[in-house]
């Protein structure tokens, strides 16, 4: 038994994926050439005036639906003054007193198969900053501000998480609800979705939270974990050699696997927040949440539970299908006309290669020429014997790119099994009559020759035979 337990709360960003910017109408495309997208608002010059998109609004009040929290019908948008060469206003309007949404909590899967609720605080809007970039062999540093100005909320959950693992499942569910909600395009090496983990260890006994630190900008589930766990035995270290833990931010070396310190409490920013006088307070009306809250989909959880039905397989295999209502859909219509399980595993196998052939990013029903409807027809011609399972994996690229429908496409090209009884009454005579050394060793007990003759038998007709016919017929001749 460990003296000491594990405290972790997160505050996690995220890009909402609105056309255009929090306070003005550039766009929010990624990887233009520098400061493209970029006008007077976003730029901070003086003067020039915010305007709310309305959009945004709309996203940040969808996740705080979905994390069960209390959505103001007012909130309010502050300044948060400090200087820093991609911030060019000088300050960073964001909430503070009164965000968008309060008290919520998500409900997590524990590994030993109980749940948890993680408490969340708050979340608030707020606008990105735009990016510096820093040219050490010229000694140069270039602002972009392409980025300024994109909407963000940021989650911040109550420090209710006890390991690393468990900071990892609440992020990921995190992350499930706003790519399956749509508001964020899940782009983690974009900077799409990132956290700062804020971590402490406590005597278990004592009730009151110790000093922590808060580890920024972490981008891949991968760097939370080892993080944490870094900084966790870094802790450990400071408290078994009867020193105490500063309070600081640190930043994680991903290639060293280390946290470095990179500002204490001391060095902290007085952000000297007021409200933004050129904003208005955001008002949602009561009509306009019950709109809101009767468009959500279906929640990720429920549909994965009634997937899990469905097909028997296994939670963990079916998360993929959820990530996205688009995804979820095309199974869905898939499952209606074939078997549900095999629909599934064509999904998860030889559908999602070749997204990932084709397509970076979540996988995206919209730009495949397969549609639900095909992959439903190669499930049923496999069933019933047209095909083999191997040439319905054969032909999966194929099908995939051209968005054929299989059977036609199968007839087109010749590649119907062979179930004519007559036709495979030859093949396996011709079989027998060409082995006569093993058809004499079978009937002198060695019965394991029988995948021998079928072997032959595919052979002879170039896989198309119906293997279960094959192996009827075949036992028959040789008795
Ligand atoms: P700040 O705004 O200075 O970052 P907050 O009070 O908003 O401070 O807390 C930020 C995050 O830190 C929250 O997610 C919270 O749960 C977490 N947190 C606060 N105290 C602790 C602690 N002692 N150990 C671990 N996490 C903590
Ligand atoms: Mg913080
Ligand atoms: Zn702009």
């Amino acid at each position: 038994m460990s003296a000491y337990e594990t405290v972790i709360g997160l505050e996690v960003h995220v890009q909402l994926a609105t056309a255009s910017k929090l306070f003005c109408l550039c766009p929010t495309t990624f990887g233009r050439p520098p400061n493209t997208n970029v006008c007077e608002v976003c730029a901070g010059m003086p003067g020039a005036l915010p305007v709310l998109n309305r959009q945004a609004v709309h996203f940040a009040v969808k996740v705080g639906l979905a994390v069960n929290c209390v959505v103001k019908p007012r909130s309010l948008f502050a300044r948060k003054n400090y200087f820093y060469p991609d911030l060019p206003a000088g300050y960073q309007i964001s909430q503070f007193e009164l965000p968008i949404c309060e008290q919520g909590y998500l409900e997590i899967q524990t590994g030993d198969g109980g749940a948890r609720r993680i408490g969340i605080t708050r979340i608030h809007m707020e606008n990105d900053a735009g990016k510096n970039i820093h040219d050490p062999d010229k000694n140069i540093s270039y602002v972009d501000l392409n980025r300024a100005g994109t909407p963000l909320i940021e989650i911040v959950s109550e420090p209710d998480m006890r390991s690393p693992e468990e900071a990892v499942t609440y992020l990921k569910a995190l992350y499930g609800i706003v790519t399956y909600l749509e508001v964020c395009d899940g782009n983690m090496e974009e900077g799409s979705f990132r956290c700062d983990a804020n971590v402490s260890i406590k005597p278990t006994s004592s009730a009151a939270l110790s000093t922590r630190t808060e580890i920024k900008n972490l981008n891949s589930f991968r760097n939370v974990q080892r993080a944490l766990e870094y900084e966790i035995a870094r802790q450990q270290d400071i408290l078994d050699d009867g020193d105490t833990v500063v309070q600081e931010t640190r930043l994680y070396d991903a290639v060293k696997n280390c946290t470095i310190s990179m500002r204490s409490k001391e060095e902290a920013h007085d952000y000297r927040y007021f409200p933004d006088p050129d904003l208005p307070p955001v008002e949602i009306s009561e009509k306009e949440l019950e709109q809101w809250q009767s468009e959500l989909p279906e929640s990720p959880q429920s549909r994965l539970g009634r997937f899990m039905k469905l097909t028997g397989l296994p939670e963990a295999d079916l998360e993929i299908l959820v990530q996205r209502p688009a995804i979820a859909d095309f199974f869905e219509t898939a499952a209606a006309k074939a078997d549900a399980r095999k629909v599934a595993n064509y999904i998860l196998g030889p559908l999602l290669r070749e997204h990932n052939a084709h397509y970076t990013g979540l996988p995206d029903p919209g730009s495949w020429a397969m549609k639900p409807e095909g992959l439903a027809e190669l499930v049923h011609i496999v069933d019933q014997g047209l095909i083999s399972p191997k040439i319905a994996n054969d032909i999966f690229g194929d099908l995939f790119v051209s968005g054929s429908m299989p059977e036609a496409y199968v007839r087109a090209k010749g590649l119907g099994q062979i179930s004519d009884l007559s036709a495979l009454e030859k093949a396996v005579e011709e079989t027998i009559a060409a082995n006569p050394a093993e058809v004499a060793a079978y009937k002198g007990g060695k019965t394991k020759l029988l995948s021998f003759f079928v072997g032959q038998v595919m052979r002879a007709t170039r896989g198309k035979a119906n293997p279960a016919l094959v192996n009827e017929l075949l036992g028959k001749k040789l008795q």
